[in-house]
């Protein structure tokens, strides 16, 4: 690995109270860590050290997306069209075509696309698993991938049969919670780089029996725990924060972090604060599927800013480019605060947030979210190697990318203004294009004929020809049969839908 020297850059560093200062500066990677910033770094002659030319560039953390399903990539733009409603009758069950290789696949391409704009953690929320073998072909891609993440499985309902409509709804059964077990038992993985968290979106078991299920995960070592949550009238209207609340079983060793958190309840927001859990803004799927406006930089009445941290969430909504999520994310919390003014035909003086407060949700906050400001979020001696280059003489970036750094990164840049991409001091994005991948002998079985060694363009032709496959599959379902019956398997009040 040896070391790294990123020379003349504009580095974005962190101070005490969370502001981005950006300096004119070296950095130093050695092995895995960040082991000096400052001007002019000198080594002794013949050193073996890589030198990164970094004029006219910004260098960054990398970014971390606190809620994201990686699995989901061989489903691109299937999903982009659906509310809530449809995504439950038409989307979750997609996960019932994916075979192990599949998911071999899918979360490689997920993994992959996240690095190529600049994300270098990922909270991957997976609920696909209908065999162990899922599992075991996910944490092998994302060994491979060299992405960071931490793992959540989520032990979900699995569809048994389309029509007429069969679902195993048996979710903490034996092979499961073993695998959980032995997953956890075993990790990390990837050089330490993939952990195992617990996810969990079915709260329709009794007390005991959740409570029970949190009490094994704690004894399995798992520190990481994720869900969903949004209040919608397809959906629950209850506060899933007072659930636990009133269940007891947000540990506080344990690093929660709920996702969406929209349409909230009153009160959530201390929740959140109470039990020192996270949340995590998807303003993509969110504001698009009628759950509800993103309420990690705004909110009428709760102030969720404090627990916030940002996600890409689907890649069968939107893309994985956190800086595009934090844009939206952004303007929508400037559109409602000044909304609020308007409606009393009055101008506010000032914007309410800044680009800086977005920047952070994916960088410093990002990374308390996950429990790990210790290691990763900013530039900072002693930290991991999680590194962004910006280009800044890029057509989208010249100009802003020396006068204002971070607006350029939030406001103008997309994944082709990354240069290179650096997680845990390896480079795996390098002169804009994405490094090679190497499996290991054991991941034949997923790798289906392809080679140890993957370039980008064999890896994009495999996923382009199993997303045509994925597509064939979700296709051949009657799509109204499934409205219909998922409707009633979930209970929906027909009252509630309309148009
Ligand atoms: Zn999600």
């Amino acid at each position: 690995m040896g070391r790294v020297l990123f020379r003349g850059g504009t580095i974005l560093t962190h101070d005490a109270n969370d502001h981005v200062i950006p300096i004119k500066s070296d950095l130093l990677v050695e092995e895995k860590v960040i082991k000096e910033i400052s001007p002019d770094i000198r080594l002794p002659a013949g050193s073996d050290v890589r030198v990164v030319d970094c004029t006219n560039k910004v260098v960054s953390p990398g970014f971390i997306s606190t809620h994201q399903h990686l699995w989901q990539s061989l489903c691109k733009s299937l999903w982009s069209e659906y509310t809530i409603l449809e995504y439950l009758c038409l989307g979750l069950f997609d996960n019932a075509h994916h075979q192990p290789s599949d998911i071999f696949w899918a979360e490689l391409g997920g993994a992959l696309e996240g690095i190529d704009a600049g994300t270098t953690t990922v909270m991957d929320h997976a609920h696909f698993h209908y065999s162990p073998e899922h599992s075991e072909a996910a944490i092998a891609a994302l060994e491979a991938s060299g992405l960071r993440a931490v793992f959540c499985y989520c032990p979900s309902s699995r569809l048994q049969k389309h029509h007429p409509l069969e679902v195993d709804g048996d979710i903490f059964c034996d092979w499961s919670m073993n695998k959980i077990k032995d997953l956890a038992q075993n990790a990390p993985y990837g050089d330490g780089r993939v952990q195992i968290g617990f996810g969990l979106d079915e709260f329709r078991f009794d007390r005991d029996t959740t409570v029970k299920v949190f009490k094994q995960i704690k004894a399995y070592g798992i520190r990481h725990v994720t869900t969903h949550y949004f209040r919608s009238p397809a959906g629950a209207k209850d506060s899933r924060l007072a659930l636990f609340d009133i269940y007891g079983i947000v540990d506080p060793d344990t690093h929660w972090v709920v996702s969406h958190a929209t349409n909230p309840a009153p009160g959530d927001a201390k929740l959140l604060e109470k039990h020192n859990m996270y949340m995590s803004a998807a303003p993509s799927s969110a504001m698009q599927m009628t759950m509800g406006h993103p309420t990690a930089l705004y909110h009428r009445t709760e102030d969720f800013f404090p627990r916030a941290s940002v996600g890409a969430d689907s890649h069968a909504i939107c893309g994985s480019s956190l800086p595009s999520e934090m844009r939206i994310l952004l303007q929508d919390a400037r559109a409602q605060f000044n909304d609020s003014f308007v409606e009393q035909w009055k101008s506010p003086v000032k914007l309410n947030r800044s680009v800086e407060d977005v920047f952070n949700l994916a960088t410093v906050k990002g990374a308390r979210a996950l429990g790990m400001a210790d290691q990763i979020g900013q530039l900072k001696v002693g930290l991991a190697a999680d590194i962004v280059v910006y280009d800044g003489s890029t057509p989208a970036l010249y100009g802003g990318a020396q006068t204002n750094p971070v607006t350029a990164i939030v406001m103008l840049s997309s994944p082709a203004d990354v240069e290179l991409v650096m997680v845990d001091g390896i480079i795996r994005k390098e002169n804009g294009i994405l490094k090679d991948v190497r499996t290991v002998p054991k991941d034949q079985r997923w790798r289906e004929g392809a080679s140890e060694n993957l370039t980008w363009t064999e890896i994009s032709a495999k996923l382009i020809e199993k997303s045509n496959t994925m597509r064939e599959r979700i296709h051949s379902v009657d799509e109204q049969q499934m409205r219909k019956d998922v409707m009633q398997f979930l209970r929906v009040d027909p009252a509630v839908v309309v148009g």
